[in-house]
């Protein structure tokens, strides 16, 4: 299946130019409120769609969001997943791993909770952040006990390949996979930040381990640049969404989902003639009672 086009999709062939991801949206699409209404649109779109995937019970859907904190991962899930049926759906978040998580291969966490057959599964987090957080902080390797080259450059080039072929083997055994980057900018995450400290009812949210975090900005922005080189392929892309408008964001995100699910094109099974025979017996039965 070829992937949704979009402004935003990333190339295929690697190479990138940095300047190349904006943060911010196209002037003349930037009003909040007929952001909105498109998002509205298309999030009434998804229910039906959603609907025939369930039917058809052949196909999932893995949606996966990688960014910087305050960037909106959180709220984009819940804006696009409004009006979808939860039982067809399914979230998983992914942060430090646990012991036990330790104790296995880097995809082992995420295997265990791939959307079954018929489902939409969204990861916030994921593997990637393996070729992230841990790549700008590798001293969280120790902790996975594994055999670390000399040559760090070589471990992330097997962890590349790694996801590589296994988003192929899931591709290539009924997953449709759709990945986003919410990029957003240092300045705006810095304003979101002290909103957070400023509201009270955003107080929860603060963290001074996101502040540390942003003081290795640079880092993580050269890490997410290899892994959108690195990993954006037909079977697997990467869309890198501004995010510093939060409207104009959820409705990119929502706008890609539903015309990927559109290209999916899921259909109600087909009631077999044998069954159909069944099927006016049945009505038979039912209306003599
Ligand atoms: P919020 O946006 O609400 O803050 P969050 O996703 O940032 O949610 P936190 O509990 O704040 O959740 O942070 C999760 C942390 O776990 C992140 O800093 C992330 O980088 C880290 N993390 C995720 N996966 C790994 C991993 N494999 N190894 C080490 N750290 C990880
Ligand atoms: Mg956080």
């Amino acid at each position: 299946m070829k992937p949704v086009k979009s402004p935003y999709l990333v190339p295929f062939d690697g190479r990138i130019k940095r300047n190349r991801f904006t943060t911010k949206p196209p002037k003349d699409e930037a009003d909040k409120k007929s952001c909105k209404k498109a998002l509205a649109r298309e999030t009434d779109q998804l229910d039906e769609l959603q609907r025939r995937l369930y039917a058809e019970d052949r196909r999932s859907l893995l949606i996966l969001f990688q960014a910087m904190d305050a960037a909106g991962k959180d709220s984009t899930i819940r804006a696009v997943m409004t009006g979808i049926d939860p039982s067809g759906c399914q979230v998983f978040s992914f942060k430090q791993p646990s012991k036990e998580e330790l104790d296995h291969d880097f995809l082992w966490r995420t295997t265990r909770a791939l959307p079954e057959r018929g489902r939409i599964g969204i990861f916030n987090r994921s593997y990637y952040e393996e070729t992230l957080v841990v790549r700008v902080h590798p001293e969280y390797l120790q902790a996975q006990r594994i055999d670390i080259p000399k040559d760090l450059d070589r471990l992330w080039q097997q962890r590349f390949e790694s996801i590589r072929q296994y988003e192929r083997h899931l591709s290539d055994n009924g997953t449709v996979i759709l990945k986003f980057w919410l990029n957003v900018s240092k300045e705006e995450q810095r304003m979101r930040f002290l909103s957070r400290l400023d509201e009270a009812r955003k107080n929860w949210k603060f963290s001074v381990k996101d502040v540390e975090e942003r003081q290795h900005w640079e880092d993580y922005m050269q890490a997410y640049h290899q892994v959108l080189e690195e990993s954006s392929r037909a079977w697997a892309p990467w869309y890198a969404i501004p995010a510093d408008n939060k409207p104009y964001m959820r409705w990119q995100v929502a706008r890609i989902i539903r015309k990927t699910l559109e290209r999916m094109d899921p259909d109600y099974p087909k009631v077999e003639q044998d069954e159909a025979t069944r099927f006016d017996e049945m009505r038979a039965l039912l209306d003599s009672e």
